[in-house]
């Protein structure tokens, strides 16, 4: 029985929900048939503010229903611009009795990494469809029980990479995968931004899962990862700190290679002190870059036969968002599922435990 016709007849015969099969997921719950999914955004800080809120405003797939919040004078606010009613408002400790509420199918958890898990799990035990953001978590064992309770609870889970929904990255993604300019060869990746974080930001605080690696790092070790299709076999890395009054806690810059199987060693840079974003990309016919190539809007780039990949215009985070929505109305897999978050964070984990003993090789 395909998961079509199976989604037919039960939504036929029972008009709610109903558990699937899919390809390469274990299985997921199939929400009523809503043309919108609702959302919770999880955490109402400066991303769900100032890009997922406003990408669900364009969104056909899913739109902005409730919100869980610590932070009460947020609340009327979001309220009014959003139109979401009372019933929709959650705070962290009663965030569990979504288990109630049909009007929200997917939970997007948008607090500070360490807390990722938490939120997550209770989500997923709640019945909801999952959305995390990166870095899955902060560290394999938290992501793996994420994965579990997803899967105990029958309900999709996919990790916020939105990259993997712009076109130019995909199209490298398209080059590594069908050789277009041949094997890739060498992969260079750098993200970083010259920020300042305030005393109490927790991207200083290694409890909450601050630090450069964890924040920005990810960027990099997904696109060497994506624009080779390998996992890598070893990693080493050195981590730390020029403004040392500043990061006392956490590493400032991270720099880091991803060895793999073939001798191929492929370099990675992150920091909060410096301003770089790039992604390129060697192979046996040719070369291409993208630069920037982790930017909310303008990722671009240009392939050494002369081909451009000019800027989408379109918003990263709706697209996603949508892309995401429309495959759990689909009963598909989820885009980017949750190996993209556990992946990268076993490697930065890697490259951490090097970096403590002196830049050694750490096999994976
Ligand atoms: P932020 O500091 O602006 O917001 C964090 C939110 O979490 C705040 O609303 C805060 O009140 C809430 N929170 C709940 N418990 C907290 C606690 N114990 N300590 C501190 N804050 C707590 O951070 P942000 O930039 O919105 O990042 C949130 C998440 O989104 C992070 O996981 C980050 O990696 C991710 N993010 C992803 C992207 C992307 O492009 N995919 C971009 C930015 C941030």
């Amino acid at each position: 029985m395909n998961n079509s016709i199976s989604r037919r007849n039960f939504i036929k015969t029972t008009g709610s929900f109903v558990a699937a099969s899919a390809i390469g997921f274990p299985s997921i719950i199939i929400p009523k048939n809503k043309e919108k999914l609702g959302v919770a955004l999880v955490g109402l800080g400066s991303y769900s503010r100032g890009r997922l809120a406003p990408g669900l405003q364009m969104t056909e797939h899913c739109e902005l229903k409730g919100i869980v919040t610590g932070s009460p004078e947020k609340i009327p606010d979001w309220q009014e611009r959003y139109n979401i009613p009372d019933g929709n408002v959650y705070n962290y400790e009663n965030m569990h009795e979504l288990a109630d509420n049909d009007e929200i199918d997917i939970v997007y958890v948008v607090v500070p990494t360490g807390l990722h898990a938490k939120y997550s799990i209770i989500a997923a035990e709640a019945g909801k469809h999952v959305w995390c953001e990166k870095p899955m978590a902060k560290t394999v064992e938290e992501c793996q029980a994420i994965i579990d309770a997803a899967n105990k609870n029958r309900v999709s889970l996919s990790i916020g990479y939105r990259l993997h929904h712009e076109p130019n990255t995909q199209s490298v993604i398209r080059f590594g995968r069908e050789k277009t300019y041949g094997a890739v060869t060498n992969v260079t990746s750098v993200a970083s931004y010259d920020g300042y974080h305030e005393d109490g930001n927790w991207r200083k605080s290694a409890e909450l899962g601050g630090g450069a690696l964890y924040d920005m790092g990810v960027y990099p070790i997904n696109a060497i990862r994506y624009s080779t299709g390998m996992e890598p076999v070893a990693v080493n890395g050195r981590q730390y700190v020029v403004r040392k009054d500043v990061y006392r806690e956490v590493d400032e810059i991270s720099d880091f290679e991803l060895e793999f199987s073939n001798g191929m060693i492929c370099q990675g840079r992150t920091g909060f002190g410096e301003s770089m974003n790039y992604l390129s990309v060697e192979a046996t016919k040719g070369w291409y870059y993208l630069k920037p190539m982790s930017s909310y809007s303008g990722v671009q780039g240009t392939v050494s036969d002369g081909t451009e990949l000019p800027e989408d215009p379109g918003h990263q985070q709706a697209r996603q968002m949508d892309g995401e929505a429309l495959a759990i109305k689909e009963s598909r897999s989820p885009i980017v599922p949750a190996e993209e978050g556990i992946n990268d964070v076993r490697i930065v984990q890697a490259i951490m435990k090097s970096s403590k003993s002196g830049r050694s090789r750490i096999v994976l």
